[in-house]
């Protein structure tokens, strides 16, 4: 059976001391193995960072631009291997998994900008013949941890920026499903990365701890759960490291009752039930306000549910496919049971699939439940899976004070026809990234990702205008030339 090794400086390489199964999660089936990297090889690929730096830092901004470009092309050429590799491991269907790898390549298309990003700030005469400017230097060695749900296009918001500004990197993706991740970055060095400049090691928590307290490691990109990103972020910051650590989610959409409830079905049901509903931004809550507008959800929610088709990712055919494992199929039918138990109504009910052909595979069903209240689990836990909660309320504004009072501030959206609704939704709302009539409201490449609350610690989105200010380093310097062999009295105070 094949075992994932890691890629350190330039080459892949095992250390197979201890692994772990890699399933594919639509047959149950363990697929291949991963090599879990030791301290001492989590520091070889650091060290191989931190060698490649000076002369990557040198580098000319054009020059890493040209092999950003060319990456792009490979990933594009690339994309059908790339999508049935996360397919295989994570169980997404290939429009899925191409929409994913799409959003990862738009950017390293910013980073194809990366010379006007580092352009920096110039002031002339700020005294008299005194000029002065602020530059963008990078960083070091930096550190991307990223989640299973997203293998490709996590860690393509964090290194080709990072790396475009000069920086070195090393990744540790998900250990869940590993080889697309690998599997890009090799493209990566194919598009002309020096060896050494994007190191990959896989592994678990003891890879992730020599990451965190590894002098020589200057900042740390987490995405995944909230406890982990808390984790993640006290001891980075402990340790003395720049750090941004994006968390987990429950995001709701209002439904007003002037909403069009045609695409407003049509557009929960992709955003709640799309890939399984493992997305940090799925729709996970439809808070309806009046009973009007919940009972004419409920119904034609009912009705499109029908028409889900749940699979296996080979088949373009399907909506979405299992979820990553089999302790978290337990765990998404464990919140359905929740549910019930605590009194709530399971309209649509996916703990049992059929799904003929892969009856072990890690199916939930989309699954709709009615009557949810905020003290339930299901509603205070994100479940990630194919589950929609629908709160019913009585108005827009206590709608609102629901979404303020979750502990997560991932995304958030609302369905109506009255602009002065919606503007003073986005306007208020606790809320890092806000959607009017989109239900997924993510950022494009040119903008920057993230959330509020719990759902990111730390000061700077991912990606976008944010990500260069957080791979770079501010730097300002003043300058003058006095006429030589004109002598100047000693100043004493600032001039005035
Ligand atoms: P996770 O937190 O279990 O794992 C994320 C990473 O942390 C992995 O690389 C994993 O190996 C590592 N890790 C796990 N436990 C660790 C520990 N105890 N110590 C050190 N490292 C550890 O997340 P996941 O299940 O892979 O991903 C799903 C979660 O990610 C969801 O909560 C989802 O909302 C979140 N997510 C958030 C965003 C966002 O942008 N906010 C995007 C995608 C996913």
């Amino acid at each position: 059976m094949t075992t994932i090794g890691h890629l350190i400086n330039g080459i892949v390489q095992n250390d197979a001391a201890r692994t772990q199964n890699v399933y594919n999660p639509s047959t149950g089936e363990v697929s291949k193995q991963v090599a879990l990297a030791g301290k001492a090889t989590v520091e070889e690929a650091i060290a191989a960072a931190q060698a490649a730096f000076p002369a990557w830092r040198n580098t000319p901004p054009q020059k890493r631009a040209r092999i950003m470009f060319r990456f792009k092309e490979l990933l594009e050429q690339n994309a059908d291997e790339i999508c049935r590799l996360i397919g295989e491991e994570h169980g997404k269907i290939s429009h899925d998994a191409l929409g994913e790898l799409q959003r990862g390549i738009e950017n390293v298309e910013y980073a194809c900008g990366v010379p006007e990003l580092l352009k920096g700030e110039y002031s002339k005469n700020v005294g008299p013949a005194i000029d002065s400017w602020s530059e963008f230097q990078p960083l070091g060695v930096v550190a991307g941890i990223t989640p299973f749900n997203f293998p490709a296009m996590v860690p393509l918001w964090m290194y080709p920026i990072a790396i475009a500004c000069g920086n070195t990197f090393v990744l540790k993706p998900s250990e869940r499903d590993p080889s697309s991740t690998l599997f890009i970055a090799e493209l990566a060095l194919e598009a002309g990365l020096p060896a050494g400049v994007l190191n990959v090691v896989n592994g678990d928590k003891e890879a992730v701890d020599t990451l965190l307290d590894d002098s020589r490691v200057q900042a740390v990109s987490f995405v995944g759960s909230t406890p982990i990103a808390e984790y993640i972020y006290s001891r980075a910051s402990a340790n003395g490291k720049r750090c941004q650590a994006l968390g987990g989610a429950k995001n709701h959409a209002i439904v007003m009752p002037d909403a069009d409830m045609d695409n407003a079905v049509s557009a929960l049901t992709g955003a709640a039930f799309g890939s399984s509903g493992e997305r940090c931004m799925a729709l996970s809550v439809a808070v309806a306000v009046g009973d009007e507008a919940a009972d004419a959800l409920i119904g034609k929610m009912k009705a499109q549910m029908q028409e889900l088709k749940v699979g296996a990712f080979s088949d373009a055919g399907n909506d979405f496919g299992p979820v990553i494992t089999k302790a978290h199929q337990e765990k998404v039918i464990g919140y359905i049971n929740s549910a019930e138990e605590d009194g709530a109504d399971i309209v649509v009910d996916g703990r049992n699939p059929q799904v003929p052909g892969y009856e072990n595979g890690f199916f939930v069903g989309g699954t709709l439940i009615d009557r949810v209240t905020p003290d339930m689990l299901c509603y205070r836990d994100e479940i990630f899976g194919p589950v929609l909660l629908v709160v019913r309320v009585d108005s827009m504004q206590e709608a609102m004070n629901l979404i303020d009072a979750h502990e997560y501030g991932n995304g958030t959206c609302i369905f109506t026809r009255d602009g002065e609704a919606a503007r003073y939704f986005s306007d208020n709302i606790q809320v890092g990234m806000v959607g009017i009539n989109v239900p997924l409201p993510v950022p494009v490449a040119y903008h920057s990702f993230g959330g509020w609350k719990r759902s990111l610690f730390g000061d700077l989105f991912a990606y976008g205008p944010d990500g260069v200010r957080f791979y770079t380093r501010r730097k300002t310097v003043t300058q003058r030339w006095p006429s030589a062999g004109v002598r100047e009295g000693v100043q004493f105070s600032f001039p005035s």
